[in-house]
Protein backbone atom coordinates (compact mmCIF):
# COMPACT_ATOMS: atom_id res chain seq x y z
CA UNK A 1 0.00 0.00 0.00
CA UNK A 2 3.07 2.42 0.92
CA UNK A 3 4.56 1.72 -2.82
CA UNK A 4 1.18 2.61 -4.04
CA UNK A 5 0.67 5.46 -2.19
CA UNK A 6 4.48 6.85 -3.09
CA UNK A 7 3.88 6.04 -6.87
CA UNK A 8 0.74 8.11 -7.04
CA UNK A 9 2.48 11.25 -5.21
CA UNK A 10 5.88 10.78 -7.47
CA UNK A 11 3.72 11.05 -10.60
CA UNK A 12 1.39 13.88 -9.16
CA UNK A 13 3.90 16.87 -10.47
CA UNK A 14 4.24 15.41 -14.04
CA UNK A 15 0.54 14.31 -14.85
CA UNK A 16 -0.92 17.58 -13.30
CA UNK A 17 1.42 19.46 -16.04
CA UNK A 18 0.32 18.06 -18.61
CA UNK A 19 -2.43 19.95 -20.75
CA UNK A 20 -5.60 19.16 -19.78
CA UNK A 21 -7.02 18.94 -22.85
CA UNK A 22 -4.24 16.09 -23.76
CA UNK A 23 -5.83 14.29 -20.40
CA UNK A 24 -8.93 14.64 -21.94
CA UNK A 25 -7.30 12.64 -24.61
CA UNK A 26 -6.51 9.86 -22.61
CA UNK A 27 -9.97 9.74 -21.46
CA UNK A 28 -11.66 9.88 -25.20
CA UNK A 29 -9.46 7.18 -25.88
CA UNK A 30 -10.25 4.93 -22.77
CA UNK A 31 -14.29 5.77 -23.96
CA UNK A 32 -13.33 4.16 -26.62
CA UNK A 33 -11.76 1.20 -25.73
CA UNK A 34 -14.35 0.79 -23.34
CA UNK A 35 -16.64 0.89 -26.15
CA UNK A 36 -15.15 -1.75 -28.08
CA UNK A 37 -14.36 -4.13 -24.21
CA UNK A 38 -18.22 -3.59 -23.59
CA UNK A 39 -19.16 -7.14 -23.73
CA UNK A 40 -16.00 -8.98 -22.34
CA UNK A 41 -16.43 -6.20 -19.27
CA UNK A 42 -20.20 -7.27 -18.52
CA UNK A 43 -18.77 -10.70 -18.46
CA UNK A 44 -16.53 -9.89 -16.03
CA UNK A 45 -18.57 -8.03 -14.17
CA UNK A 46 -21.35 -11.06 -14.28
CA UNK A 47 -19.18 -13.62 -12.86
CA UNK A 48 -17.21 -11.41 -10.10
CA UNK A 49 -20.99 -10.11 -8.70
CA UNK A 50 -23.61 -11.79 -10.21
CA UNK A 51 -25.32 -8.71 -12.13
CA UNK A 52 -27.47 -10.06 -15.10
CA UNK A 53 -25.84 -9.45 -18.46
CA UNK A 54 -28.23 -6.97 -19.61
CA UNK A 55 -27.79 -4.78 -16.56
CA UNK A 56 -23.85 -5.82 -16.57
CA UNK A 57 -23.58 -3.94 -19.84
CA UNK A 58 -25.36 -1.14 -18.86
CA UNK A 59 -23.07 -0.66 -16.33
CA UNK A 60 -20.29 -0.77 -18.62
CA UNK A 61 -22.56 1.48 -20.87
CA UNK A 62 -22.26 4.10 -17.52
CA UNK A 63 -18.77 4.02 -17.71
CA UNK A 64 -18.27 4.95 -21.12
CA UNK A 65 -20.45 7.52 -20.81
CA UNK A 66 -18.69 9.16 -18.15
CA UNK A 67 -15.65 8.89 -20.18
CA UNK A 68 -16.69 10.50 -23.18
CA UNK A 69 -18.40 12.88 -20.67
CA UNK A 70 -15.25 14.14 -18.50
CA UNK A 71 -12.79 13.70 -21.54
CA UNK A 72 -14.81 16.81 -22.95
CA UNK A 73 -14.27 18.44 -19.55
CA UNK A 74 -10.03 18.67 -20.30
CA UNK A 75 -11.26 21.70 -22.53
CA UNK A 76 -13.35 23.10 -20.59
CA UNK A 77 -13.44 22.60 -16.16
CA UNK A 78 -14.24 26.88 -16.46
CA UNK A 79 -13.13 28.72 -13.79
CA UNK A 80 -14.84 32.12 -13.66
CA UNK A 81 -13.70 35.73 -14.60
CA UNK A 82 -15.60 38.31 -13.05
CA UNK A 83 -15.12 42.44 -12.37
CA UNK A 84 -12.77 43.51 -9.62
CA UNK A 85 -14.06 46.34 -7.52
CA UNK A 86 -10.15 48.19 -8.46
CA UNK A 87 -9.26 49.80 -11.89
CA UNK A 88 -6.69 47.80 -13.10
CA UNK A 89 -7.08 44.72 -11.55
CA UNK A 90 -7.90 41.20 -13.02
CA UNK A 91 -10.04 38.87 -11.11
CA UNK A 92 -10.20 34.70 -11.80
CA UNK A 93 -10.64 31.47 -10.45
CA UNK A 94 -9.25 28.16 -11.46
CA UNK A 95 -9.74 24.76 -10.52
CA UNK A 96 -6.34 23.05 -9.17
CA UNK A 97 -6.06 19.68 -8.26
CA UNK A 98 -6.11 18.13 -5.17
CA UNK A 99 -3.37 16.02 -5.17
CA UNK A 100 -3.55 12.14 -4.56
CA UNK A 101 -6.90 10.73 -3.80
CA UNK A 102 -7.96 7.84 -2.43
CA UNK A 103 -11.07 5.68 -4.17
CA UNK A 104 -12.41 3.16 -1.67
CA UNK A 105 -15.37 1.43 -3.56
CA UNK A 106 -18.11 -0.99 -3.08
CA UNK A 107 -18.84 -4.70 -5.32
CA UNK A 108 -22.46 -3.59 -6.36
CA UNK A 109 -21.10 -1.60 -9.07
CA UNK A 110 -17.75 -2.23 -9.99
CA UNK A 111 -17.09 -0.54 -13.32
CA UNK A 112 -19.77 2.36 -13.01
CA UNK A 113 -18.97 3.82 -9.23
CA UNK A 114 -15.07 3.68 -9.88
CA UNK A 115 -15.36 5.25 -13.31
CA UNK A 116 -17.29 8.50 -11.19
CA UNK A 117 -14.57 8.95 -9.26
CA UNK A 118 -11.60 8.30 -11.84
CA UNK A 119 -12.29 9.99 -14.73
CA UNK A 120 -13.25 13.55 -13.07
CA UNK A 121 -9.98 13.18 -10.78
CA UNK A 122 -7.71 12.06 -13.76
CA UNK A 123 -9.11 14.74 -15.80
CA UNK A 124 -8.54 17.79 -13.49
CA UNK A 125 -5.09 16.16 -12.89
CA UNK A 126 -5.27 14.11 -9.92
CA UNK A 127 -3.50 11.27 -9.27
CA UNK A 128 -5.06 7.87 -7.59
CA UNK A 129 -5.05 5.18 -5.13
CA UNK A 130 -7.65 2.80 -5.32
CA UNK A 131 -8.78 -0.18 -3.30
CA UNK A 132 -11.74 -1.73 -5.10
CA UNK A 133 -13.87 -3.92 -3.17
CA UNK A 134 -12.22 -7.48 -2.36
CA UNK A 135 -15.54 -9.09 -4.21
CA UNK A 136 -14.44 -7.77 -7.45
CA UNK A 137 -10.55 -7.28 -7.56
CA UNK A 138 -10.93 -8.48 -11.74
CA UNK A 139 -12.80 -5.60 -12.64
CA UNK A 140 -10.67 -3.07 -11.38
CA UNK A 141 -7.64 -4.60 -12.65
CA UNK A 142 -9.20 -4.75 -16.36
CA UNK A 143 -10.19 -1.06 -15.96
CA UNK A 144 -6.59 0.09 -15.12
CA UNK A 145 -5.12 -2.06 -17.81
CA UNK A 146 -7.65 -0.25 -20.63
CA UNK A 147 -6.59 2.87 -18.92
CA UNK A 148 -2.77 2.13 -19.50
CA UNK A 149 -3.83 1.21 -22.91
CA UNK A 150 -5.31 4.62 -23.54
CA UNK A 151 -2.25 6.32 -22.65
CA UNK A 152 -2.30 7.11 -19.16
CA UNK A 153 1.34 6.99 -17.68
CA UNK A 154 2.39 5.11 -15.14
CA UNK A 155 1.96 5.63 -11.73
CA UNK A 156 -1.42 7.89 -12.21
CA UNK A 157 -3.53 4.95 -11.41
CA UNK A 158 -2.48 2.96 -8.92
CA UNK A 159 -4.67 -0.39 -7.69
CA UNK A 160 -4.04 -1.86 -3.87
CA UNK A 161 -6.44 -4.90 -2.77
CA UNK A 162 -7.46 -5.78 0.25
CA UNK A 163 -9.95 -5.55 2.81
CA UNK A 164 -10.82 -3.14 6.22
CA UNK A 165 -7.62 -2.89 7.21
CA UNK A 166 -6.03 -1.70 3.97
CA UNK A 167 -8.94 0.51 3.54
CA UNK A 168 -8.06 2.32 6.95
CA UNK A 169 -4.49 2.26 6.22
CA UNK A 170 -5.02 4.35 3.03
CA UNK A 171 -7.53 6.53 4.33
CA UNK A 172 -4.45 7.49 6.74
CA UNK A 173 -1.66 7.52 4.26
CA UNK A 174 -0.13 10.71 4.61
CA UNK A 175 0.37 12.29 0.96
CA UNK A 176 -3.50 11.68 0.52
CA UNK A 177 -5.27 14.73 0.50
CA UNK A 178 -8.68 13.33 -0.61
CA UNK A 179 -10.64 10.23 0.46
CA UNK A 180 -13.64 9.41 -1.85
CA UNK A 181 -15.79 6.75 -0.50
CA UNK A 182 -18.62 5.32 -1.80
CA UNK A 183 -20.35 2.06 0.60
CA UNK A 184 -22.37 1.34 3.63
CA UNK A 185 -22.90 4.24 6.05
CA UNK A 186 -21.50 2.10 9.10
CA UNK A 187 -18.10 2.02 6.99
CA UNK A 188 -18.57 5.69 5.50
CA UNK A 189 -18.79 6.99 9.21
CA UNK A 190 -15.10 5.37 10.12
CA UNK A 191 -13.79 6.78 7.11
CA UNK A 192 -15.23 10.20 7.57
CA UNK A 193 -13.99 10.17 11.22
CA UNK A 194 -10.72 9.18 10.36
CA UNK A 195 -10.61 12.30 7.69
CA UNK A 196 -12.14 15.01 10.15
CA UNK A 197 -9.05 13.84 12.88
CA UNK A 198 -6.35 14.25 10.04
CA UNK A 199 -7.69 17.38 8.52
CA UNK A 200 -8.36 15.41 4.90
CA UNK A 201 -11.35 15.95 2.62
CA UNK A 202 -13.76 13.55 2.10
CA UNK A 203 -16.40 12.42 -0.43
CA UNK A 204 -19.31 10.13 0.89
CA UNK A 205 -21.40 8.39 -1.19
CA UNK A 206 -23.59 5.93 1.36
CA UNK A 207 -26.56 3.83 1.94
CA UNK A 208 -30.44 4.71 0.35
CA UNK A 209 -33.86 3.78 1.52
CA UNK A 210 -35.78 5.12 -1.57
CA UNK A 211 -39.49 5.12 -2.11
CA UNK A 212 -41.61 5.30 -5.16
CA UNK A 213 -44.65 7.36 -4.28
CA UNK A 214 -48.15 6.46 -6.26
CA UNK A 215 -50.79 8.74 -6.11
CA UNK A 216 -54.76 7.95 -6.56
CA UNK A 217 -54.02 10.02 -10.61
CA UNK A 218 -51.35 7.89 -11.10
CA UNK A 219 -50.70 5.39 -14.54
CA UNK A 220 -50.59 1.91 -12.46
CA UNK A 221 -49.20 0.15 -15.24
CA UNK A 222 -46.45 2.25 -15.79
CA UNK A 223 -45.80 2.43 -12.07
CA UNK A 224 -45.90 -1.17 -11.49
CA UNK A 225 -43.03 -1.21 -14.31
CA UNK A 226 -41.29 1.52 -12.32
CA UNK A 227 -41.65 -0.28 -9.22
CA UNK A 228 -40.91 -4.13 -10.56
CA UNK A 229 -37.68 -2.54 -12.57
CA UNK A 230 -36.30 -0.15 -9.22
CA UNK A 231 -37.52 -2.59 -6.14
CA UNK A 232 -36.08 -6.20 -8.02
CA UNK A 233 -33.21 -5.09 -11.03
CA UNK A 234 -29.78 -6.46 -9.55
CA UNK A 235 -31.75 -8.10 -6.60
CA UNK A 236 -32.66 -4.51 -5.22
CA UNK A 237 -28.54 -4.42 -4.15
CA UNK A 238 -28.32 -1.06 -5.94
CA UNK A 239 -28.09 2.20 -4.00
CA UNK A 240 -30.90 3.49 -5.41
CA UNK A 241 -33.21 0.53 -5.36
CA UNK A 242 -36.84 1.09 -4.63
CA UNK A 243 -37.46 -0.62 -0.94
CA UNK A 244 -40.44 1.20 -0.10
CA UNK A 245 -43.97 2.02 -2.52
CA UNK A 246 -46.19 4.71 -0.70
CA UNK A 247 -49.66 4.72 -2.12
CA UNK A 248 -52.98 6.17 -1.67
CA UNK A 249 -55.44 4.48 -0.16
CA UNK A 250 -57.88 4.62 -3.43
CA UNK A 251 -55.88 2.87 -5.49
CA UNK A 252 -53.46 0.97 -2.56
CA UNK A 253 -55.82 -2.34 -3.22
CA UNK A 254 -55.15 -2.92 -7.33
CA UNK A 255 -51.65 -1.43 -6.96
CA UNK A 256 -51.29 -4.57 -5.05
CA UNK A 257 -52.52 -6.82 -6.61
CA UNK A 258 -50.74 -5.87 -9.95
CA UNK A 259 -47.91 -5.87 -8.16
CA UNK A 260 -47.98 -9.09 -6.80
CA UNK A 261 -49.41 -10.59 -10.03
CA UNK A 262 -46.09 -9.23 -11.87
CA UNK A 263 -43.65 -10.29 -8.82
CA UNK A 264 -44.68 -13.99 -8.89
CA UNK A 265 -43.96 -14.43 -12.74
CA UNK A 266 -40.42 -12.41 -11.55
CA UNK A 267 -37.08 -14.05 -11.82
CA UNK A 268 -34.40 -12.61 -10.11
CA UNK A 269 -30.24 -13.15 -10.27
CA UNK A 270 -28.64 -13.85 -7.19
CA UNK A 271 -27.74 -12.01 -4.44
CA UNK A 272 -23.90 -11.33 -3.77
CA UNK A 273 -23.89 -14.05 -0.58
CA UNK A 274 -25.44 -16.39 1.11
CA UNK A 275 -25.15 -13.72 4.15
CA UNK A 276 -27.27 -11.60 2.43
CA UNK A 277 -29.97 -13.54 2.08
CA UNK A 278 -30.02 -14.29 5.26
CA UNK A 279 -30.13 -10.64 5.93
CA UNK A 280 -33.13 -10.29 4.16
CA UNK A 281 -34.87 -12.95 5.92
CA UNK A 282 -34.31 -12.10 9.34
CA UNK A 283 -35.86 -8.51 7.86
CA UNK A 284 -39.04 -10.10 6.90
CA UNK A 285 -39.21 -12.55 9.85
CA UNK A 286 -38.94 -9.37 12.18
CA UNK A 287 -41.45 -7.25 10.14
CA UNK A 288 -44.37 -10.25 10.03
CA UNK A 289 -44.03 -10.77 13.81
CA UNK A 290 -44.61 -6.85 13.99
CA UNK A 291 -47.62 -7.12 11.58
CA UNK A 292 -46.78 -6.54 8.01
CA UNK A 293 -48.05 -9.40 5.39
CA UNK A 294 -45.60 -11.57 3.05
CA UNK A 295 -47.27 -10.94 0.07
CA UNK A 296 -44.39 -12.95 -2.44
CA UNK A 297 -41.81 -15.21 -1.68
CA UNK A 298 -38.26 -15.18 -3.30
CA UNK A 299 -38.69 -11.11 -4.79
CA UNK A 300 -40.42 -10.21 -1.51
CA UNK A 301 -43.55 -7.69 -1.86
CA UNK A 302 -44.84 -6.86 2.49
CA UNK A 303 -47.76 -5.19 3.08
CA UNK A 304 -49.78 -3.73 5.92
CA UNK A 305 -45.91 -2.34 6.87
CA UNK A 306 -46.29 1.21 9.20
CA UNK A 307 -43.23 3.79 8.22
CA UNK A 308 -41.50 3.54 11.75
CA UNK A 309 -41.15 -0.48 11.55
CA UNK A 310 -37.60 -1.39 11.06
CA UNK A 311 -37.86 -2.56 7.55
CA UNK A 312 -39.29 0.16 6.69
CA UNK A 313 -36.29 2.60 7.99
CA UNK A 314 -33.26 0.81 7.40
CA UNK A 315 -31.27 -0.36 4.16
CA UNK A 316 -31.88 -4.12 2.96
CA UNK A 317 -30.20 -4.13 0.48
CA UNK A 318 -32.07 -6.88 -1.48
CA UNK A 319 -34.40 -8.25 -3.03
CA UNK A 320 -36.77 -6.33 -0.32
CA UNK A 321 -39.96 -4.05 -1.04
CA UNK A 322 -42.69 -2.87 1.62
CA UNK A 323 -45.77 -1.31 0.35
CA UNK A 324 -47.20 2.00 3.03
CA UNK A 325 -50.70 3.09 2.61
CA UNK A 326 -51.48 6.97 3.22
CA UNK A 327 -54.04 9.21 2.86
CA UNK A 328 -52.89 12.60 0.71
CA UNK A 329 -50.19 13.60 -1.25
CA UNK A 330 -48.84 15.94 2.14
CA UNK A 331 -48.74 12.09 3.51
CA UNK A 332 -46.84 10.75 1.26
CA UNK A 333 -44.45 13.21 0.79
CA UNK A 334 -43.74 13.16 5.23
CA UNK A 335 -43.25 9.04 4.87
CA UNK A 336 -40.59 9.53 2.11
CA UNK A 337 -38.77 11.77 3.84
CA UNK A 338 -38.78 10.79 7.20
CA UNK A 339 -36.00 7.97 6.70
CA UNK A 340 -32.41 8.56 7.50
CA UNK A 341 -31.30 8.34 3.86
CA UNK A 342 -31.95 10.57 1.23
CA UNK A 343 -30.69 9.40 -1.77
CA UNK A 344 -33.83 8.70 -4.36
CA UNK A 345 -37.57 9.09 -4.82
CA UNK A 346 -39.94 8.80 -7.40
CA UNK A 347 -43.76 9.93 -7.56
CA UNK A 348 -46.09 8.71 -10.02
CA UNK A 349 -49.60 10.64 -11.03
CA UNK A 350 -50.74 12.49 -13.85
CA UNK A 351 -51.40 16.12 -12.48
CA UNK A 352 -48.57 18.43 -13.48
CA UNK A 353 -49.25 20.39 -9.78
CA UNK A 354 -48.97 17.89 -7.89
CA UNK A 355 -45.66 16.39 -9.90
CA UNK A 356 -43.77 20.35 -9.20
CA UNK A 357 -45.07 20.05 -5.66
CA UNK A 358 -43.61 17.12 -4.90
CA UNK A 359 -39.99 18.35 -6.72
CA UNK A 360 -40.30 21.05 -3.54
CA UNK A 361 -41.38 18.68 -0.92
CA UNK A 362 -39.09 15.33 -1.17
CA UNK A 363 -35.97 15.74 0.14
CA UNK A 364 -33.78 13.38 -1.82
CA UNK A 365 -30.67 14.23 -4.01
CA UNK A 366 -32.81 12.77 -7.01
CA UNK A 367 -36.13 12.94 -7.70
CA UNK A 368 -37.79 11.02 -10.65
CA UNK A 369 -41.35 12.09 -11.75
CA UNK A 370 -43.20 9.09 -13.55
CA UNK A 371 -39.78 7.03 -13.83
CA UNK A 372 -38.49 4.28 -11.02
CA UNK A 373 -35.92 5.42 -8.78
CA UNK A 374 -32.86 4.03 -10.74
CA UNK A 375 -31.26 5.69 -13.90
CA UNK A 376 -29.28 8.53 -13.64
CA UNK A 377 -27.51 9.68 -16.29
CA UNK A 378 -23.57 11.21 -16.25
CA UNK A 379 -24.13 14.80 -17.19
CA UNK A 380 -26.71 15.87 -13.62
CA UNK A 381 -25.20 15.40 -9.90
CA UNK A 382 -25.61 12.35 -8.11
CA UNK A 383 -25.94 11.95 -4.49
CA UNK A 384 -27.78 12.20 -1.71
CA UNK A 385 -28.93 14.10 1.23
CA UNK A 386 -28.91 12.96 5.15
CA UNK A 387 -26.80 10.00 6.04
CA UNK A 388 -26.51 8.92 1.93
CA UNK A 389 -23.82 11.40 1.80
CA UNK A 390 -21.77 14.80 3.03
CA UNK A 391 -23.05 16.56 0.72
CA UNK A 392 -20.81 15.86 -2.12
CA UNK A 393 -21.91 14.96 -5.60
CA UNK A 394 -20.47 12.83 -8.15
CA UNK A 395 -21.32 13.30 -11.99
CA UNK A 396 -21.95 15.84 -13.76
CA UNK A 397 -20.39 19.53 -13.00
CA UNK A 398 -20.53 18.97 -9.49
CA UNK A 399 -18.17 16.24 -9.39
CA UNK A 400 -15.51 19.02 -10.48
CA UNK A 401 -16.04 20.68 -7.11
CA UNK A 402 -15.39 16.96 -5.42
CA UNK A 403 -12.32 16.75 -7.22
CA UNK A 404 -10.59 19.74 -7.35
CA UNK A 405 -9.60 23.18 -5.13
CA UNK A 406 -10.66 26.63 -6.59
CA UNK A 407 -7.84 29.10 -6.65
CA UNK A 408 -8.49 32.60 -6.87
CA UNK A 409 -6.10 34.94 -8.26
CA UNK A 410 -6.28 38.44 -8.70
CA UNK A 411 -3.90 40.28 -11.12
CA UNK A 412 -3.11 44.32 -9.96
CA UNK A 413 -1.53 45.98 -13.42
CA UNK A 414 -1.97 49.52 -11.82
CA UNK A 415 1.41 49.63 -10.68
CA UNK A 416 0.45 51.43 -7.07
CA UNK A 417 -0.52 49.68 -3.95
CA UNK A 418 -4.99 49.19 -4.41
CA UNK A 419 -6.48 48.37 -0.98
CA UNK A 420 -9.70 46.09 -1.14
CA UNK A 421 -12.21 47.64 0.56
CA UNK A 422 -10.20 50.68 1.27
CA UNK A 423 -9.53 52.63 -1.75
CA UNK A 424 -13.24 51.75 -3.75
CA UNK A 425 -14.59 55.34 -4.35
CA UNK A 426 -18.17 55.99 -3.10
CA UNK A 427 -20.37 55.69 -6.19
P1 LIG B 1 -18.91 -1.68 2.38
O1 LIG B 1 -19.07 -0.42 3.15
O2 LIG B 1 -18.91 -2.96 3.11
O3 LIG B 1 -17.51 -1.63 1.59
C1 LIG B 1 -17.18 -0.57 0.72
C2 LIG B 1 -15.67 -0.49 0.57
O4 LIG B 1 -15.09 -0.10 1.82
C3 LIG B 1 -15.02 -1.82 0.21
O5 LIG B 1 -13.97 -1.57 -0.70
C4 LIG B 1 -14.47 -2.30 1.54
O6 LIG B 1 -13.39 -3.18 1.43
C5 LIG B 1 -14.04 -0.98 2.16
N1 LIG B 1 -13.90 -0.97 3.63
C6 LIG B 1 -14.49 -1.80 4.53
N2 LIG B 1 -14.15 -1.42 5.79
C7 LIG B 1 -13.36 -0.33 5.67
C8 LIG B 1 -12.71 0.54 6.61
N3 LIG B 1 -12.82 0.34 7.92
N4 LIG B 1 -11.99 1.59 6.13
C9 LIG B 1 -11.90 1.81 4.82
N5 LIG B 1 -12.49 1.03 3.88
C10 LIG B 1 -13.20 -0.03 4.30
O7 LIG B 1 -20.02 -1.66 1.23
P2 LIG B 1 -20.37 -2.79 0.15
O8 LIG B 1 -21.05 -3.91 0.82
O9 LIG B 1 -19.16 -3.08 -0.70
O10 LIG B 1 -21.41 -2.00 -0.80
C11 LIG B 1 -22.76 -1.88 -0.49
C12 LIG B 1 -23.08 -0.50 0.07
O11 LIG B 1 -22.65 0.51 -0.83
C13 LIG B 1 -24.57 -0.25 0.27
O12 LIG B 1 -24.80 0.37 1.51
C14 LIG B 1 -24.93 0.69 -0.87
O13 LIG B 1 -26.06 1.49 -0.63
C15 LIG B 1 -23.68 1.49 -0.99
N6 LIG B 1 -23.59 2.12 -2.30
C16 LIG B 1 -23.83 3.46 -2.39
C17 LIG B 1 -23.78 4.09 -3.62
C18 LIG B 1 -24.03 5.58 -3.73
O14 LIG B 1 -23.58 6.16 -4.70
N7 LIG B 1 -24.71 6.23 -2.79
C19 LIG B 1 -23.48 3.35 -4.78
C20 LIG B 1 -23.26 1.99 -4.65
C21 LIG B 1 -23.30 1.39 -3.40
Amino acid sequence: MVTQVEQAANAFPSWRSIPAPRRGEILFRFAELLKSQKEELAALITVEMGKLPLEAGGEVQEAIDMAYYMAGEGRRSFGQTVPSELPDKFAMSLREPVGVVAMITPWNFPVAVPSWKLLPALVLGNTVVWKPSPRTPQCAARLVELLTEAGLPAGVVNVVNGGSEVGEALVRAPQVRLVTFTGSNAVGRRVAVACAELGKRCALELGGKNAIIVLDDADLDLAVDGIVWSAFGTGGQRCTSCSRVIVHQAVRAKLTEMLVARVKQLQIGPLIDAAATQRCEEFVREAVAAGARRLTTGPTLLDNVTPAMRVAQEEIFGPVCVIIEVGSPEEAARVNNDVPYGLSSSIYTRDVNRAFVALRELTTGIVYVNAGTTGSEVQLPFGGTRGTGNGAREAGQAALDTFSEWKTVYVDYSGRLQRAQIDTSPA
